[in-house]
């Protein structure tokens, strides 16, 4: 495929990361799966949600001693490594009576890791072409938003707005707040108030 050079004027660029998430099933006794919580607990760099089938998806918060592999997005590995087992015993600290399998299941797959691990919601270089990328393991559940927000950048650039020099501001439906989309353009520089990590 010809490249267009839509990324031609990025600030912010995004590269494939390799990540690792792990399904344990839940002690006995515990409905995980109903009553469990997303719990995100940096001492021991894990965090976790309730899967189906009542299990705990256990992921890696990055810690530094997490090795960070960045691919080809086009050519890698989805089997699991010790990483994935890592992930379920640092769960197993916190939780009593975690069922560890001999072989791990769950999902090895790629993040999209943007410069600072915050999304990139913009128009490109090229008019009529728009990006929704960077999400940095952390935008499955903004997607209603981000698609929103898409929606009302492509009429604003569409009508002749210049949103490079006049961003759009875009009013949040269930809260107060507007948001200054400058926060989320290719032109940015990093945001250091970034956790520089999936937590956003
Ligand atoms: C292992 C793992 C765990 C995650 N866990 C969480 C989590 O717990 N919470 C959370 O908020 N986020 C999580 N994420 C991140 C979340 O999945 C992503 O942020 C989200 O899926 C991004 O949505 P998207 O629509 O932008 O991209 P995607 O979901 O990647 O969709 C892009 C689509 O475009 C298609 N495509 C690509 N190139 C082309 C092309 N040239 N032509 C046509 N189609 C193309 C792809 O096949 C794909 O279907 C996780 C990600 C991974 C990898």
């Amino acid at each position: 495929m010809e490249p267009i050079g839509a990324d031609a004027d990025m600030k912010i660029i995004t590269r494939a990361l390799l990540k690792e998430v792990v399904y344990v099933h839940a002690p006995d006794g515990l409905e995980f799966d109903q009553a469990g919580l997303i719990i995100s607990d940096s001492d021991i760099g894990v965090y976790c949600r309730p899967e189906i089938g009542n299990h705990v998806l256990a992921g890696s918060e990055d810690p530094d001693c997490d090795l960070r592999e960045w691919v080809d997005s086009d050519y890698y590995e989805r089997n699991f490594t010790d990483q994935s087992t890592t992930q379920a015993l640092r769960m197993a600290q916190r939780m009593t009576g975690l069922k560890l399998p001999n072989r791990m299941r769950g999902i090895v797959d790629l993040y999209d890791v943007s410069d600072d691990w915050l999304p990139i919601y913009d128009r490109s270089a090229i008019d009529g072409f728009y990006m929704a990328c960077g999400t940095s393991g952390n935008q499955f559940k903004n997607a209603p938003v981000a698609g929103k927000l898409m929606a009302q950048l492509v009429d604003y650039c569409e009508s002749g707005n210049n949103h490079d020099t006049h961003p759009l501001s875009f009013a949040l439906g269930h809260i107060d707040f507007v948001l200054d989309t400058a926060t989320m353009s290719r032109l940015r520089t990093i945001n250091p108030e970034s956790s520089f990590s999936v937590l956003g």
